[in-house]
């Protein structure tokens, strides 16, 4: 099928974006890597009558380290890296690659299609399409991270727990775009572990799982995130992971939390997968991803002695 017809505007500025969205008359949507919107176009699902390209705003590209203090965003011992809407998915995978702290956004980023979607696709258009089994939303979340939203009206931060709305649905309201987003980093002596299922290589993961974990020098866990994607119709962080916290590590313990967490969960029923199959793997990705986190800390080096609260 051919996209129905619409105006293609091509901005050399982010006001110029802005005031081009807030024209409602125009009903435009934002045009970034194209790799989800085109195809989107293409098979009708959208139909906006204009385009707003925004390749050209280098302002939007920029990705680095944020080493001073944000309110309401930063807490002293938190480093934050500062992402741009517009950095390519592959120009964040190179970095992470260089980055310790971000070994885990870079192990999530080779899932992500393939290097050629990736060097078109952005970080902004794959937070803010929102398919609920990709691997950036689901990090997003996972570490706890910060959208920078702006409009003709000003600009406005919401935290990736509250981004997430629904199937392909964030907080970003019409005559808005994202244009940031900021990632907590975990510490250097975190255990990380990203796993996850597809049928395929370069598919969307079936369900995908992502885990952050501290362990202080007596090898209990202190603090652990996990964080789920393809289970329902947003990525998800699991609260009750939180039984492992305060106890000495147990491969079959672990295994019935994992069970535990999958039997409160509601998990979606669709032509991909029935509800009871994404629950046996989602128990089984659990607990592979919580061993292999905690693995991970145990390995980390400087780990022991380092966190005794
Ligand atoms: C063959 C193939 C395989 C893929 N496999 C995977 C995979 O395994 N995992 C995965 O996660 N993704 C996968 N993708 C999708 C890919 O990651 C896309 O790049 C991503 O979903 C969208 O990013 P984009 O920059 O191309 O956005 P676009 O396609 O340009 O836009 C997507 C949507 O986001 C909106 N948007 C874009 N930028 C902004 C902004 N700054 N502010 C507000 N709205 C914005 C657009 O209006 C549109 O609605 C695949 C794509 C292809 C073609």
């Amino acid at each position: 099928m051919k996209p129905s017809a619409f105006d293609y505007i091509r901005v050399d500025t982010l006001d110029e974006a802005l005031s081009v969205l807030a024209d409602n008359d125009l009903e435009a949507k934002v045009l970034a890597g194209g790799q989800s919107l085109l195809p989107m176009l293409n098979m009708r699902l959208a139909q906006p009558k204009a385009l707003i390209d925004i390749n050209r705003l280098a302002a939007l590209a920029t990705l680095g380290r944020l080493e001073t203090n944000l309110a309401g965003v930063q807490s002293p011992a938190t480093t934050l890296l500062e992402v741009g809407a517009l950095v390519r998915q592959r120009q964040l995978e190179r970095y992470a690659l260089e980055e310790p702290r971000a070994r885990l956004i870079h192990t999530a980023l080779t899932y992500v299609g393939h290097p050629q979607t990736r060097n078109q696709g952005t970080v902004g258009g794959s937070l803010a399409h929102a398919d609920p089994s990709a691997e950036l939303p689901l990090l997003f979340l996972t570490l706890g991270g910060t959208a920078i939203i702006q409009s003709t009206r000003g600009e406005r931060q919401v935290a990736a727990e509250e981004f997430f709305q629904s199937y392909f649905t964030t907080a970003i309201e019409p005559g808005e775009m994202l244009t940031k987003t900021l990632w907590r980093l975990p510490a250097p002596e975190e255990g990380i572990a990203f796993k996850e299922y597809r049928r395929r290589h370069g598919d969307f993961a079936l369900l995908a799982a992502a885990c952050t974990m501290k362990i202080g020098s007596d090898r209990t866990v202190k603090h652990v995130r996990l964080g789920l994607g393809g289970v329902t119709d947003t990525p998800l962080l699991v609260d009750e992971v939180r039984e492992v916290v305060g106890e000495h590590w147990a491969k079959e313990r672990v295994r019935m939390v994992a069970k535990a967490v999958v039997n409160r969960l509601d998990c979606a029923d669709d032509y991909q997968a029935s509800s009871s199959y994404r629950r046996q793997l989602a128990s089984v990705l659990i607990a592979s991803v919580l061993d292999a986190a905690y693995e991970d800390a145990l390995a980390k080096e400087g780990n022991h002695g380092v966190d005794q609260g």
